[in-house]
């Protein structure tokens, strides 16, 4: 008995002293915490997902705290973060706080864009970009495989059964970015919340090919350039594009397109585009 007493009470005392010497050590050695860094690290959304481009929330929040990037560094944060981030960082500066949402460009959905087969393959758009096999005719449409639904951490995409294209419910949609990073169609693209009109197609192919491949395909006909009275659309590189600041959203373009290419997105809309820090 005596024989384990002694290197137990040894034992108890080495403890002891080390663990004295380690709290000690601590707290010689501690580094202060900067509190507003604490501070914003806790008012931004705690997701770790990257989307800023800063490992984690607490990288971005030094950054954030110590006034190298702006209070809406954070996409997934959306208004009600850069709000309260502008708040405590107290800034008269105005800042273009522009909430932004996917949106697919493409409408090659079944029954609308021809199948270039039966595809059987593996069910991932980018193995599938990477094999040069698509499951249907147009080179430029989504792939309609999934990966961007797979991908985004919200659950704002869902693939649609009858149309097999993605479906993004702006509601969900955090404007993080990470499904228009995914896709290899690049067929996602982030727009600024706000109505407005888009071609809702990226074919650069030529006009017959297009009609060949997909009914809601842009033939690059022009009668949209022509019919906008306020001269704000485009052809450019063989897409359609449209000057969100000359567009009055009168629908005329929508109206005359033969193959119904162009449409409306975000309707209803009460976000408001600026704040002031
Ligand atoms: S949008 Fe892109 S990632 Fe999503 S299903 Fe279509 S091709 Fe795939």
């Amino acid at each position: 008995m005596g024989s384990i007493v002694l290197p137990a009470i040894i034992m108890g005392f080495l403890g002891l002293g080390f663990g004295l010497a380690l709290a000690w050590l601590a707290k010689k050695m501690a580094v202060a915490e900067n509190p507003l860094v604490q501070k914003v690290t806790e008012i931004l959304p705690g997701g770790n997902c990257g989307a800023c481009g800063y490992p984690g929330c607490s990288g971005l929040a030094e950054k954030i705290a110590s006034g190298e990037v702006p209070v809406n560094a954070c996409p997934v944060g959306g208004l009600r973060v850069w709000q309260e981030l502008s708040r405590l960082l107290g800034s008269s500066e105005t800042l273009d706080f522009k909430v932004k949402k996917a949106v697919l460009l493409c409408q090659g959905g079944k029954g609308i864009a021809k199948a270039s087969a039966l595809y059987e393959g593996v069910k991932d758009c980018r193995a599938v970009k990477l094999l040069g096999h698509s499951p249907k005719l147009c080179r430029f449409g989504c792939l309609g495989l999934g990966n961007c639904e797979r991908i985004c951490p919200f659950s704002a995409i869902q693939m649609d059964d009858k149309t097999g294209l993605p479906q993004i419910n702006p509601e969900r949609c955090t404007g993080c970015g990470k499904c228009v990073a995914e896709c290899p169609q690049k067929v996602l693209a982030l727009f600024p919340y706000g109505e407005q009109v888009l071609s809702a197609c990226i074919s650069r192919d030529p006009g017959k090919i297009v009609r060949q491949n997909c009914s809601r395909g842009c033939i690059k006909c022009q009668l949209c350039v022509k019919v906008c009275p306020e001269k704000a659309i485009t052809l450019e590189n063989e897409r359609i594009q449209i000057d969100r600041e000359k567009c009055t959203l009168c629908g005329l373009c929508i109206e005359r397109c033969p193959t119904q290419c162009l449409v409306r997105v975000f309707q209803e809309t009460s976000v408001p585009e600026k704040i002031s820090r």
